[in-house]
């Protein structure tokens, strides 16, 4: 590592003693770091995905080891038993965005999940059709509505409505969301916004746009892609209508794991909604009667279709284990302080640099946005990488995105990813 560029720098040694007295000791050594030269990088890219925990292997290979053993005894012998294993998942789920058990449910991947969320929640008439969401939306979201309400009839140019930030501000005002619900939400059927911006940052007001929706009339569903495992959440005290988040950000389950979805209790028993089903969406006592209707039960398992896939759900089991040993009011506190720290060493960068991301901690999560107002995000990225060994993300065409995840990410990587951006833009600021 090369000596800071300028005087305005605090030194590695500072971050290095606040890693060590900080009150939450570093998970890192319990996870995959990837390397660089001889140590590790500094990731800073948890939120695009998560770091593999190290006893995963040990994990993976009970479930193997059970499927050799017992072939399809391990249904209801394996260690953890197959037929009900999405059970194992369901309190420490809910634990994680705050909803009573039979509200959550692990399956599918998120988007996914959207649409089954949308077959029973997006059910527009002609006067109540629109969607609202963010113009920032994630591009799968965008497509998902899109195609719902074209599903239904609807040209989704005039019933999707995208929501802009005030004219010459980065990110959207969530005191804005709820004015527009409050004036124009008459047409409104369902309201889709992702709770942490996946572009910004930006942690929405969640309780008060979910009030907001629910007094104009419509449905209220969440994205939490990047709030499950980095905000606290109290959805159902929050009175959300439906949630769905994937677990391969800060939950570290592995590329393409299996996501989660939300439904609040007062939909549970509504046998009004529209459902798809398959035989997971039956009562499990009566499953293998093998009748020729589904006997839902009044939980959000109701909204399964197939058996579930072992393999890829244990990895979600061992780290929402993880979640629960360290808490997420302990992790939620940490990444405050590892987002404060790197950015106010990202503002002592002098040169053609801006954060995005609101400055308030509490309408952000553990995530920085930087715009590079002369310099290229790809080229930017690839030599932070290449140079100081920094993963961080690029958004074409100038923004990087550093995402300091309190599990396993440190001071130190913070004051890596603030020296190397510095170092970067100061050669042809
Ligand atoms: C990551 C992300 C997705 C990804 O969708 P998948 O179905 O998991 O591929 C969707 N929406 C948002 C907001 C995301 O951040």
């Amino acid at each position: 590592m090369t000596d800071a560029p300028s005087g305005l720098w605090t030194g590695v040694e500072h971050a290095r003693a606040l890693d060590e007295r900080d009150a939450l000791p570093t998970l890192r050594d319990r996870f995959h770091v990837p390397p660089h030269g001889g140590g590790q990088t500094a990731y800073l890219a948890g939120n695009s995905l998560g770091l593999q925990p190290t006893m995963l292997r040990a994990r993976l290979g009970e479930e193997l080891d059970d499927w050799a053993r017992l072939g399809v005894e391990g249904h209801g012998e394996a260690r953890r038993p197959w037929m009900p294993y999405h059970e194992l998942l369901r309190d420490p789920a809910a634990r994680l965005v705050g909803a009573l058990p039979r509200e959550v449910v692990v399956m599918n991947s998120l988007t996914v999940n959207l649409h089954l969320m949308m077959v029973s929640f997006y059910r527009p008439t002609p006067q109540r059709h629109r969607i609202v969401i963010e113009d920032s939306a994630f591009p799968s979201d965008s497509y998902a509505v899109r195609s719902q309400a074209d599903f239904h009839g609807y040209d989704p140019d005039e019933a999707v409505v995208r929501l802009r930030p005030r004219a010459g501000e980065a990110v959207l005002r969530s005191e804005d969301v709820v004015d527009f619900l409050s004036r124009d939400g008459e047409g409104v059927a369902l309201v889709l916004l992702g709770a942490v911006n996946y572009y910004s940052g930006e942690f929405l007001d969640i309780p008060a746009i979910t009030r907001a929706g629910r007094a104009a009339g419509a449905i209220v569903g969440w994205d939490l892609a990047h709030a499950a495992g980095n905000v606290e959440l109290a959805l159902h005290d929050w009175g959300v209508d439906w949630a769905a988040w994937c677990s391969y950000k800060y939950l570290n389950s592995g590329p393409g794991a299996p996501a989660g979805a939300f439904v609040h209790e007062r939909h549970l028993s509504d046998r009004s909604l529209p459902k798809f089903a398959g035989w997971w969406s039956t009562d499990p006592a009566t499953r293998f009667a093998m009748g020729p209707r589904v006997d839902p039960v009044d939980s959000a398992d109701a909204w399964q279709l197939s058996n579930p896939p072992i393999l890829a759900m244990a990895p979600v089991l061992a780290s929402l284990e993880m979640f629960d040993e360290v808490g997420l009011p302990a992790l939620r506190a940490k990444s405050t302080r590892l987002t404060g720290y790197l950015e106010q060493l990202l503002d002592r960068i002098e040169g053609p640099v801006e954060i995005l991301t609101p400055r308030e901690p509490e309408r952000r999560g553990a995530q920085l946005s930087v715009r590079l107002l002369r310099h290229d995000a790809d080229r930017t990225s690839a030599r932070l990488r290449a140079e100081h060994g920094v993963i961080a993300d690029a958004r074409r065409p100038d923004v990087i995105r550093l995402a300091p995840v309190p599990m396993y990410c440190t001071f130190e990587d913070c004051w890596r990813a603030a020296h190397g951006l510095a170092a970067i833009v100061a050669e042809h600021g």
